[in-house]
């Protein structure tokens, strides 16, 4: 039905490099294993933390517009190989292919912008109090970067960090998730082939790392990495930023989350239907932003409800490769059961179930497939305060606009949310500092889907990380404060008299 070993040829990897060990690869398609890989262990990840430290120190010296080069080739290597890595991505994954060519568009995207920032790493000038002083502030490479990332989006989180990393002068360190594996050995050969073509780059600029937990925790604690970007879930990031701040490194968290959208009265509701089926059921509700909690207003709640419930029962599911699947399989049998857990304590908290089921998929027995559940709650307590990393969707019927906001705003997590209004007010109230308290505060569309151009991130229990666009590239950098006194005089700060 697929080959990945086809592919990884394609994209140039060196298998023999890495196969052979405990590591199993599955696909959450049809739970098929597609390979076995050599983990790394504890003295290899210390060796590799060495080599990224010693690349480090030739990367920075290369003026960063070069360094942009690399970037605009790593970029070329992803258009030419687009297809072949989005098929793997979804292989890997159970995304849709649509979302694996998305994936991998979203890391051109983030290329081409690293690409034009490798001439635009301002720093201020200032203005002395002092007679014939100048103060400015440069911005230098901090160091090699660990990256660890999660299994739903395996190559473009990597993307955003690299990238920006790259071009600040940094050299990387990645520990993909267990769980996708082939996709970061997929996207380590394209970074290589890309380093041979540019001929400037040290050889161990970029370390992967493959193995579980244990193997990230070793990134956390390792003092040679000035800063450890985490993507995954709360309970990681707990524990990923509690070993860097032992030490005092930084880290960058980028956690889970647990996304809204408000429908008002004066809502399009055609679009907002449309938009919160995508949010809710795509990628099988398994994005940091999928939307999770939907409040409607009382005027338009049966007519949504009505439209929701027609639209969930009537979506494809099915394997990811087919043209026609919206959505595919969760990730693996834990979080089928997840899922089911949550909706039997939805149930028992007063919810309503329509959908939820597992779906059975010709020729794809292993795999874990279920229709996206639509749950009416009678309140915002227990369940729906959770993260669950699946396909449902609970839906509150809501009077005032300030009760959706308190409601929206009354989680430990905030990554994304979203309002579809046609009333300025209510649209400008909810993007206002009394409305929303997430990261990522949407108009007329779902919450998920980001581009590249915006910082992204969350607050609370989303980690308070910035990734990606804006001015998210100084978390990359280190950077210094300079006064410089072009007078003959030493005239103080604070106008301070010491004569000797
Ligand atoms: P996960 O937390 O199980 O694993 C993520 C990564 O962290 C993996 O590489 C894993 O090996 C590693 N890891 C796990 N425990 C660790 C520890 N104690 N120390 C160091 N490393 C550790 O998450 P997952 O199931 O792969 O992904 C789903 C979660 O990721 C969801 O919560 C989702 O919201 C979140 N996520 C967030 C974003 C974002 O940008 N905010 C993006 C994608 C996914």
């Amino acid at each position: 039905m697929y080959e990945p070993e086809s592919l990884m040829k394609e994209l140039g990897v060196d298998f023999a490099r890495w196969h052979g060990g405990d590591l199993v690869c599955r696909s959450p398609i049809d739970g098929r294993e597609l390979a076995r890989l050599r983990a790394d262990r504890g003295a290899d990840c210390a060796a590799k933390v060495g080599r990224a430290e010693a690349a480090f120190i030739e990367w920075r010296r290369l003026p960063p517009p070069r360094r942009g080069e690399l970037v605009r080739l790593l970029g070329g290597q992803l258009r030419r190989h687009k297809e072949a890595l989005g098929r793997l991505v979804t292989m890997e994954s159970g995304k849709i292919l649509q979302e694996g060519l998305g994936e991998v568009q979203e890391m051109i995207d983030i290329c081409d912008f690293a690409t034009g920032l490798s001439r635009q790493l301002y720093g201020l000038t200032i203005a002395s109090e002092r007679p014939g002083h100048r103060m400015m502030e440069t911005w230098h490479p901090l160091g090699p970067v660990g990256i660890i990332s999660a299994f739903n989006f395996p190559v473009a989180v990597w993307s955003w960090n690299a990238a920006l990393a790259l071009v600040c002068g940094d050299s990387l360190v990645w520990k993909p998730s267990e769980k996708t594996c082939l996709s970061a050995l997929a996207v380590q050969s394209l970074l290589e082939q890309a380093m041979r073509e540019f001929g400037e780059a040290p050889a161990d600029l970029s370390q992967l790392l493959l193995g579980g937990r244990e193997c990230g925790m070793m990134l956390a604690q390792d003092t040679r990495l000035p800063l450890v970007s985490a993507t995954g879930s709360t309970r990681m990031g707990r524990e990923v930023a509690q070993a860097c701040a032992a030490r005092l490194g930084r880290s960058i968290l980028e956690l889970g989350g647990n996304n809204t959208a408000v429908i008002a009265p004066s809502a399009d509701l055609e679009l907002a239907v449309r938009a919160v089926v995508f949010a809710a059921a795509g990628t099988a509700g398994q994005r940091c932003t999928s939307l999770r909690r939907l409040f409607v207003h009382a005027s338009v709640y049966d007519r949504v409800r009505e439209r929701l419930i027609a639209a969930f029962r009537s979506l494809a599911v099915g394997n990811p490769l087919d043209a026609g699947t919206l959505v595919g399989p969760l990730i693996d049998e834990h979080a089928w059961t997840v899922m089911q857990d949550a909706l039997r304590r939805a149930q028992a908290e007063g919810g309503r179930v329509h959908g939820g089921e597992r779906v059975p998929v010709e020729g794809c027995d292993g795999g874990f497939y279920a229709r996206p559940a639509l749950v009416e709650m009678p309140a915002q307590g227990g369940v729906v305060q959770e993260e669950t990393f699946a396909p449902i969707l609970y839906l509150l019927r809501y009077q005032t606009l300030e009760q959706a906001i308190a409601w929206n705003n009354a989680v430990p997590q905030g990554l994304a949310s979203s309002i579809f209004s046609n009333d300025l007010r209510e649209a400008e109230l909810f993007l206002s500092p009394a409305g929303s308290d997430c990261g990522i505060a949407n108009v007329n569309i779902g919450p998920s889907g980001a581009e590249i151009g915006g910082a992204f991130g969350g607050e609370k229990d989303t980690g308070g990380g910035r990734e990606a666009g804006s001015d998210a590239w100084k978390n990359y950098m280190r950077r210094a404060t300079n006064t410089i006194n072009y007078s003959s005089e030493l005239p103080l700060a604070q106008g301070v008299r010491f004569s000797i």
